[in-house]
């Protein structure tokens, strides 16, 4: 077997992807020790083109694209958790995808009440969609830069992705729309502090948008 990333050999799975060992050495730097990066081409480096290896931003692009997972990683092994850089990859793309949701939802209330009510995941194909179309790193708002700084001191992981958005957006049809959307106990009852915690992150946010 071939690792995703470089087509070197991969003998397992290495946090959650087929990746050699080298490629496994640099997702975990990457996470431990986060500096923001950037592609100097089009963010389409990959091993067709020679430049997979040079380029750190598509290379860490392509580990989360081949579902490598942070929270496999023991992220404190080796820093306690304030300092963890809101500037990292990791947490400027979280917080760009919560923010073209966001965008989404404003714009499509009906889908968002769908996506809500029924687990309708048309917002989030639409925000993945538009997301993957307009990902540019280095146009940040001040508003992106505002969540990525939020997501890292809350420490959200990938994983924790999805309950974020249904939390947020719940938020944002509470406070936009008054209208209240019980969220699946199932969901709740899985870390109901953290929960807790997510959804008054969300408030707040949602609150001074
Ligand atoms: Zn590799
Ligand atoms: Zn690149």
């Amino acid at each position: 077997m071939k690792c995703g990333i470089c087509l070197e050999s991969a003998s397992c799975y290495r946090y959650g992807a087929r990746v050699c060992g080298k490629c496994g050495i640099f997702f975990r730097r990457q996470i431990l020790n986060p500096k923001p990066v950037y592609c100097k081409y089009l963010n389409n480096c990959g091993i067709e083109n020679n430049r997979i290896l040079k380029c750190k931003f598509c290379r860490l692009k392509r580990c989360f694209q081949l579902g490598m997972q942070t929270d496999r990683i023991n992220l404190f092994s080796s820093k306690p958790p304030e300092e963890l850089d809101p500037t990292s990859v990791e947490h400027i793309i979280y917080a760009q995808v919560l923010e073209t949701l966001l965008d989404v939802c404003k714009e499509d209330f009906e889908g968002t009440m769908k996506y809500l009510k029924e687990g309708d995941p048309k917002v989030q194909d639409v925000a993945a969609f538009r997301f993957n179309q307009n990902h540019q790193l280095k146009d940040l708002s001040k508003r992106t830069k505002i969540w990525a700084d939020i997501l890292c001191r809350h420490n959200i992981l990938q994983t924790e992705l999805p309950l974020l958005f249904k939390v947020f957006v719940s938020q944002f049809a509470l406070t936009f729309y008054r209208i209240y959307i019980k969220i699946k106990t199932s969901e709740m009852d899985m870390l109901t502090a953290r929960f807790m915690q997510l959804e008054s992150m969300c408030q707040r946010l949602v609150n001074n948008m």
